[in-house]
């Protein structure tokens, strides 16, 4: 069976970020993926509960793995504890993805729940640092292949690779 993927949500134009914007700019260069059903679109922190707009959230001095084993939080700027909320939006990742059979996640980078490559450092003041947010970071472990939104050319050099072997077998 040719790879599904898990896209994030924000990145096929849903207004569902935590400020009401979206991220579209890669919804047309997946419409062939769309167009054969194998795309799964999500929005981890919406399927959690969390309303938009939301108070941005950042992980503090650390990243996603710490956070999914309790050894690190997530907070609002206010300081407010939101990191049960996106443990949860992790875990309803990780079911959706298992449920539809998402062997890859294509996902917005920088966002405590999507991001791979980069997060926030939690102080609130644009700084970034590499790592994974807690879903991008539980997919991973559970084998799931994460690509961010800027790796575009190496998310589609994956899913022809593996189409190329679908068709040989
Ligand atoms: Fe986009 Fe993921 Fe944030 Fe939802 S949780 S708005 S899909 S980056």
């Amino acid at each position: 069976m040719k790879s599904k993927v898990l896209v994030s949500a924000c990145l096929m134009g849903l207004k569902v970020r935590y400020n009401g914007s979206e991220k579209a700019q890669l919804a047309t260069m997946l419409t062939l993926l769309q167009a054969e059903q194998r795309l799964v679109i999500h929005c981890p922190e919406l399927a959690a509960g969390l309303p938009t707009p939301r108070p941005p959230a950042e992980i503090v001095r650390a990243d996603g793995n710490d956070v999914m084993q309790g050894r690190a939080s997530i907070v609002e700027k206010s300081g407010h504890d939101v990191t049960a909320h996106y443990q949860l939006a992790a875990w309803l990742a990780l079911r959706t993805a298992l449920e539809t059979g998402c062997n890859v996640a294509l996902l917005t980078d920088g966002s405590p729940t999507c991001g791979s490559q980069f997060i926030y450092d939690g102080s609130f003041s644009g700084m970034r640092h590499p790592g994974m947010g807690v879903a991008a970071a539980l997919l991973h472990q559970h084998g799931i292949t994460v690509f961010s939104d800027q790796q575009f050319d190496e998310f589609c050099a994956w899913i022809e690779e593996k189409d190329k072997h679908e068709y040989s077998v």
